[in-house]
């Protein structure tokens, strides 16, 4: 879970990086970086915390250079402290190399423990900082190559910036798990995770990065690549669902409107009578305006959520301790008392949420309470960037639906099915493959794990 910027050729590399990032901050809060280059050198600034927070107009000042990468992180491998903030930077025999990831690599601990039984000494403990010591290792001529020959021994997901003294690639894994788009403003190409960066820095969007593409600009030229062998893409699915922000334009659907589809597919699939609809601000919104859409309820706000709960909000001592989800979200008493509540929201993953929601609704005078999921139960971790507990936290892994439903008080439970996602991504009108992973849902993995990664799950999976 996180997200990359890029720029190439523009005299405000620096400052429309920031732009980028702010606009990408959903995809991680943990830490921010930009690394800007010019024909002297790199200048870096990266630190924990929000975007808003690390950058000011000074800090911004002193990133020369009209080329750079930026990383928004949330840690999905690493653990989170300010030596495994990116972009990280290195200098190495052949020059200086910066590399913003999104994704996680399978492979990384095999490769990591492999290298350091050679003697590598490594400074972070992030999964991406395996792939700039295979780059150094390298013996190829160029950058490109090395990289291309690199990227050929990572397993797993990443969407992938790399900066130099004169140039940056841009890569994505084979499965193309993680989104990377490409666009312009003037004479200058940006890259971004996500289009709704492009919409706040004005760039024209061009296209998506493919899976499996090693795009590289330089001065004069940009090239394309596509190394690797080909297989059908894995879209994160869940990405879809939750994760991405749903103004921007990905795998070929904006992000709202797939979640409306979601939404009326759920109701197809799970719909009880009741007065009123709501959604668990903001991830529930989408589905649940599709959900009152399809089943024509009125679609009400029956939560509020306070937007400025910041992870160093600090509880009083005593008396009323564990205020939990009540931080960020309330009960709108007139909207919910004596009302049948259909409350949708987009996924469950400990269930704590949704338990503790159900409870305020019921406090709040609702006469029925009906949860409903824009998505399959959670059952399985991801291994490919998205941050998931492991198997023993995830509810689903060992409760049925109606025990959850139990677990949480809630008057009724509904899932959306496999089937039904398929449906809502499939609602476009030319003929559609379905090319996304649901690992996540069903457990069916796109790649092969190497010996000893997960295994603790892996054993779990197999004696399901
Ligand atoms: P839980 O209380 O653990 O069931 O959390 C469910 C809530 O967390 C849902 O409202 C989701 O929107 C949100 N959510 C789902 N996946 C993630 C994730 N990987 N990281 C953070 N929040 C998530």
């Amino acid at each position: 879970m996180c997200g990359i910027f890029g720029i190439f050729n523009h005299s405000e590399a620096a400052n429309i990086t920031y732009l980028g990032l702010h606009a990408l901050q959903h995809r991680g809060q943990e830490s921010a970086g930009i690394i800007c280059s010019d024909s002297s050198g790199f200048y870096s600034h990266k630190e924990m915390g929000l975007v808003s927070d690390i950058f000011n107009e000074e800090v911004l000042k002193g990133l020369k250079g009209n080329r750079a990468i930026g990383h928004v992180r949330y840690s999905t491998a690493g653990a989170s402290y300010v030596q495994n903030a990116q972009p990280f930077a290195v200098e190495y025999a052949k020059g200086r190399l910066a590399i913003a990831h999104n994704g996680n690599l399978t492979n990384a601990k095999v490769i990591r423990d492999e290298l350091q039984n050679f003697g590598s000494i490594f400074q972070s403990t992030m999964d991406t900082e395996v792939i700039v010591h295979l780059i150094a290792l390298s013996h190829e001529n160029s950058t490109i190559e090395r990289v291309i020959s690199t990227l050929h021994r990572v397993e797993g997901s990443y969407s992938l910036l790399i900066l130099t003294d004169k140039e940056i690639i841009a890569a994505r894994d084979p499965y193309g798990f993680r989104p990377l788009v490409i666009g312009k403003i003037g004479d200058s190409f940006v890259i971004s995770s996500e289009t709704c960066a492009f919409d706040l820095v004005q760039a024209e969007y061009i296209r998506e990065i493919a899976p499996g593409e090693v795009l590289h600009i330089t001065q004069d030229r940009i090239k394309s690549y596509m190394p690797f062998k080909k297989v059908k893409p894995k879209h994160c699915v869940f990405e879809y669902i939750y994760f991405a922000r749903p103004d921007s334009y990905m795998f070929g659907r904006t992000v709202y409107t797939v979640r409306k589809a979601l939404g009326r597919e759920l109701a197809k699939e799970t719909h009880v009578d009741a007065d009123i609809v709501i959604p668990i601000p903001d991830s529930g919104a989408g589905a649940a305006i599709g959900y009152a859409q399809e089943t024509g309820l009125p679609f009400e706000l029956g939560l509020i959520r306070n937007h400025y709960v910041g992870r160093t909000f600090i509880e009083p001592r005593d008396s009323i301790r564990h205020f939990g989800v009540k931080l960020k979200l309330n009960a709108v008493h007139d909207t919910v008392k004596d009302k049948r509540i259909i409350v949708v929201d987009d996924s469950i993953v400990r269930s704590t949420t949704g338990s503790k929601i159900v409870k305020m609704l019921q406090q709040q005078g609702a006469k029925e309470v009906h949860f409903r999921v824009s998505s399959p139960p959670t059952a399985f971790p991801c291994f490919y960037g998205i941050d998931t507990p492991s198997r023993s936290q995830l509810i689903a892994s060992s409760h049925s639906t109606d025990e959850i439903n139990t677990f949480m008080g809630s008057d009724t439970l509904g899932y959306l099915s496999i089937d039904g996602i398929k449906k809502a991504i499939g609602d476009k009108e030319d003929e559609f493959d379905y090319d996304f992973c649901d690992a996540c849902f069903s457990g069916s993995y796109p790649s092969k794990f190497p010996l000893g990664m997960g295994l603790e799950q892996m054993e779990l999976f197999q004696k399901k």
